[in-house]
């Protein structure tokens, strides 16, 4: 789930955050973007400090590298939240390259059940900036993937345990898109799971919308 494509290589990079994309004029005009972007920084942050803390604590080394994507193709369930939808949505009509969108149209006009993630391209994740807090989070120890393995059922303790704090921080930063907006509200929201209730399954929705939305946008 690790490789970017090409698509990376246009994006602005961070000037003063360091863990965080930029894309000034789209986040004017889509007021939830910054909000997914500030918390993907976070995310980001985590996931490079629980990586870190491991290597360091248990002496083993981060197996993913980049043009490995065999969690991708194996992987049933892949949970996206909807503001993730919404970041994947004007992703692929707005910032993919016109070869990416030749590529991903027939993916997702043939995707069905048990394929694997339709963003996967020539072994590359076709939306690697915004891809979703999930794959962000998965990561493994030790070997690599084998063909068909999903280390979380063959071998748990290779799989990176996100850092608790900056997750809920992410989920904090989102929570706005949801309505809720004041503090005690927030804390409400963390403290019963308020996110993970809204999560949706990736390989089970249906693209239609986002396809229409691709072609209008050519
Ligand atoms: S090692 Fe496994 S989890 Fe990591 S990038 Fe490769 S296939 Fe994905
Ligand atoms: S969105 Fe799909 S292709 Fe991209 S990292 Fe996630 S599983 Fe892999």
């Amino acid at each position: 789930m690790k490789k970017a494509n090409k698509n990376t290589a246009r994006l602005r990079q961070p000037q003063q955050k360091q863990w965080r994309l930029s894309f000034p004029e789209d986040e004017i005009k889509y007021q939830w973007l910054p909000l997914l972007l500030d918390a993907y920084a976070i995310i980001d942050k985590g996931v490079a400090s629980a990586i870190s803390k491991a290597e360091e604590s248990r002496k083993v080394k981060l197996a993913c590298r980049e043009g490995c994507s065999e969690c991708c193709t194996t992987h049933a369930d892949i949970p996206v939240y909807p503001l993730e939808l919404f970041a994947i949505y004007w992703y692929c009509t707005e910032k993919l390259t016109p070869s990416a969108t030749d590529t991903l149209l027939p993916r997702l006009s043939s995707f069905g059940k048990g394929d694997q993630c339709p963003f996967l391209l020539n072994k590359s994740c076709s939306i690697h900036p915004i891809r979703p807090v999930a794959c962000r989070q998965f990561n493994v120890f030790g070997s690599p993937c084998a063909p068909g393995e999903d280390p979380y059922y063959t071998r748990r303790h290779d799989v990176m345990v996100p850092i608790q704090g900056y997750v809920n921080q992410a989920f904090l930063v989102m929570l706005p898109f949801y309505g809720i907006n004041d503090d005690l509200a927030k804390k409400e929201a963390i403290k019963n799971n308020f996110i993970h209730t809204q999560a949706r399954s990736l390989k089970e929705h249906k693209w239609s919308g986002l396809i229409k939305a691709m072609k209008d946008s050519l």
